[in-house]
């Protein structure tokens, strides 16, 4: 059995798959508290549910695309044979991690959207670095920008450990915290040619507090 917080179909707002129609699978529980949390209502809250029965759910919605997500969906080990099932059925599958658990059990053909958590989270001593031997070239990697400080020490990571060369790297900042405007001047003006900027599209196209979309 599953714990899920809520199954839902609406438009990827984040990655390289923005834009396009979605159905999530936000599983529950966390083990990070990040500052910006905006998802605390999946700590806790949520129903049982085994592989079949979200199968059934996921079907109704005659979307091939799936991103699992949570809370952090990895604390969960079933978790693991229902992205196997998933791609099984031909689904693409997403997984969205916080990027403190070992990403090395999952399927190959799931592709890993891994945050490295920031300064300003409060969290970055959770980063489990050894993850960067476990992503494959296309995995793509998220950094949630808050503050200057988080940008500079952002793109030092990516120098350091060539990310780009090997991943999506993603720029987004902290939503209500930091300006879009701001980050993307930063990176124009390092010439960052090699990352992406990206804003969260479903807080501008529903209300920013909205669950379920
Ligand atoms: S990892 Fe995600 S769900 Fe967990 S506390 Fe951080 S932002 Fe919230």
């Amino acid at each position: 059995m599953l714990k899920i917080n809520e199954i839902f179909y609406s438009i990827q707002g984040e990655s390289s798959y923005a834009g396009m129609p979605c159905v999530f699978i936000r599983l529950t529980y966390c083990n990070l508290r990040c500052t910006y949390c905006d998802t605390e209502y999946a700590f806790y809250e949520g129903y049982d549910s085994s592989i079949e029965s979200l199968l059934e759910d996921i079907k109704k919605h005659d979307c091939k695309l799936v991103e699992v997500t949570g809370g952090e969906p990895l604390m969960q080990e079933e978790v693991f044979p229902l992205m196997e099932r998933l791609c099984d059925e031909g689904y693409t599958v997403l997984v969205e991690t916080g990027g403190s658990l070992p990403v090395n059990k999952v399927d190959k053909r799931v592709k890993i959207i891994m945050d490295l958590k920031t300064p300003s989270s409060g969290m970055m001593k959770k980063n489990h670095m050894e993850n960067l031997n476990y992503l494959k070239p296309g995995d793509e990697i998220k950094f949630v920008i808050g503050s200057y400080e988080d940008y500079t020490w952002s793109k030092k990571l990516v120098e350091e450990y060539c990310l780009s060369e090997k991943y999506i790297v993603l720029f987004s900042v902290v939503f209500g915290k930091l300006e879009p405007l701001e980050l993307s001047e930063w990176i124009l003006k390092d010439k960052l040619n090699n990352v992406r900027f990206q804003l969260q599209m479903h807080k501008f196209i529903w209300e920013p507090e909205r669950r379920g979309v």
